[in-house]
């Protein structure tokens, strides 16, 4: 394993090298899978939940008698007692009332980025805050994954761009039935309070059953769709089919940044997906193609001693500032990438100025084939067709306004482009997000937040970190999401 200090980068000549190196390497390939965890989050401004004013002491407030422990507040056996119950759902509706409030960073930035530029084979992350899908990625939970738009059914594989391990926080599912539904106002207010809203759809049974004079069923509530400890993740199955397809389309370059890898469920996934990078790299013969075949750990700590020989390079330093190098090298090494982005832009319905001139599109196109190279078989990797562009002064006011699951442009044109109707992606808006807690380890930090004092929140990151499917993809679980049955 290599370490390169990103920080003493200017310093020495060889760590400048190899990174620079890495940026090629994330240029030239073509099937690249990402794994991320909280890391990538730290930068989006979620507030520290252990301070005075934090949602630990928000939850203490309304329930002063209970003793809080982070692996008590995210174990499936919660559900056992109603007390801990409604600390749970006050606690989730705090922490997602924060991360509704805050927005992606750079790191989410740059999956959309090598995802438009058919780059991603697939993302895969221990996070719960979305901020994937606000990037513009499909998450496996959301609603528009579900292959017939129902809660149960399979999910889209093809579709999907960023599989979601821990769940997502900004859905709800059914106690009793495993229906799912996207985390409402309403929904939202009632856990804050430490109430679980009715199922619509068990209450639509329950009263058929009762028009037609048969004995009336249970109810089931909604909870929060997170994945608990000692809980089968819902779509454990699901998981374990992409993952399989994308081990045999034979990933070039695995990515992992900001975890500390020590989840049982994600080290299995990162050590298959590593060897099948490393059988992709070049054979020591031809020195073809020998920007192939990496992993790459970027991260503020070192990897345990196991990943010794799995692991090739670990970019010490912040996931922001690598993927911002990285995006900066490659805009050099490779600036016809960078052209064709501009027809993508243009296909988006948007208006991008980068460079001298100004696209504009008025309407959708379809996306297809390049015009340098045939299509390939697989078909996530072809880029899409050449668009007619049209140069000219963008009409603004014709804009769509974006929502959160429209691809938001990459950072360096979001700051040239999109100000003007979009508040979100206001440059100044982004620039007054508080800084990045610098002073911590990566230990110290929550799974989606940073907390103050490191001593106390070492235990919680360790916890969180547990905050896994405990059964790893590939095993069978239950049948969908029905291993609790408390009360049912
Ligand atoms: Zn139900």
């Amino acid at each position: 394993m290599i370490t390169l200090d990103f920080a003493g980068q200017k310093a020495d000549a060889s760590t400048r090298r190899a990174l620079s190196d890495l940026s090629l390497s994330v240029a030239k390939c073509k099937k690249i899978v990402v794994v991320t965890g909280a890391g990538i989050s730290c930068s989006s401004g979620i507030p520290d939940f252990r301070s005075s004013d934090g949602l630990y002491a928000l939850v203490k407030e309304k329930y002063p008698d209970v003793v809080l422990k982070g692996r008590d507040l995210f174990d499936a056996s919660l559900f056992r007692d109603p007390t801990s119950t409604a600390v749970f759902y006050t606690f989730i509706a705090q922490l997602k009332q924060s991360i509704d409030a805050a927005t992606p960073g750079p790191t989410h930035h740059f999956l959309q980025l090598l995802d438009s530029k058919k780059k991603l084979l697939r993302s895969y992350t221990q996070n719960i805050d979305g901020f994937e899908a606000k990037a513009g990625l499909l998450g496996s939970a959301s609603q528009e994954a579900k292959s017939n738009g129902k809660g149960k059914s399979k999910i889209r594989t093809k579709e999907v761009r960023n599989v979601q391990l821990h769940g997502d926080i900004h859905r709800v599912r059914c106690r009793s039935c495993s229906a799912e539904y996207a985390c409402t106002d309403e929904h939202l207010r009632m856990f804050n309070e430490g109430i679980a809203p009715d199922c619509p759809e068990c209450l639509e049974r329950a009263e058929a059953r009762v028009a037609r004079s048969a004995r009336s069923i249970k109810v089931g509530s909604l909870r929060p769709a997170i994945v608990l400890y000692d809980e089968p993740h819902p779509l454990g199955d699901d998981i374990g089919t992409i993952q399989c397809a994308d081990v045999s389309r034979k990933p070039d370059m695995l990515i992992i940044m900001g975890t500390s890898l020590k989840v049982h469920g994600l080290k299995k996934l990162v050590k298959e997906f590593a060897k099948t990078v490393h059988s992709a790299g070049p054979s020591s013969p031809s020195k073809a193609k020998k920007w192939s075949g990496k992993v790459v750990f970027v991260n503020r700590t070192p990897p345990a001693a196991e990943w010794a020989g799995i692991i090739d390079y670990h970019v010490v330093g912040e996931t922001d500032e690598w993927v911002g190098k990285v995006t900066e090298d490659w805009k050099k090494m490779r600036p016809s990438d960078w052209e064709i982005q501009q027809t993508l832009v243009a296909t988006d319905g948007d208006v991008s100025m980068n460079g001298n001139f100004k696209v504009v599109a008025s309407t959708k196109t379809k996306a297809g084939k390049d015009t340098k190279k045939k299509p390939r078989k697989d078909e996530e990797n072809v880029p899409p067709p050449p668009t007619a562009m049209v140069l000219s002064t963008p009409d603004i006011t014709s804009l769509p306004v974006r929502d959160v699951f429209t691809p938001p442009l990459s950072p360096s044109k979001r700051r040239q482009a999109t100000s003007h109707y979009s508040v979100e992606s206001s440059p100044s808006k982004r620039r007054t997000m508080p800084p990045l807690k610098k002073g911590l380890e990566d230990g110290a930090r929550g799974l989606l937040f940073a907390a103050k004092k490191p001593d106390v929140s070492m235990d919680l990151y360790d916890d969180m970190n547990d905050l896994s499917m405990q059964s790893p993809p590939k095993a069978k679980p239950p049948k969908t999401g029905r291993a609790i049955r408390v009360g049912a």
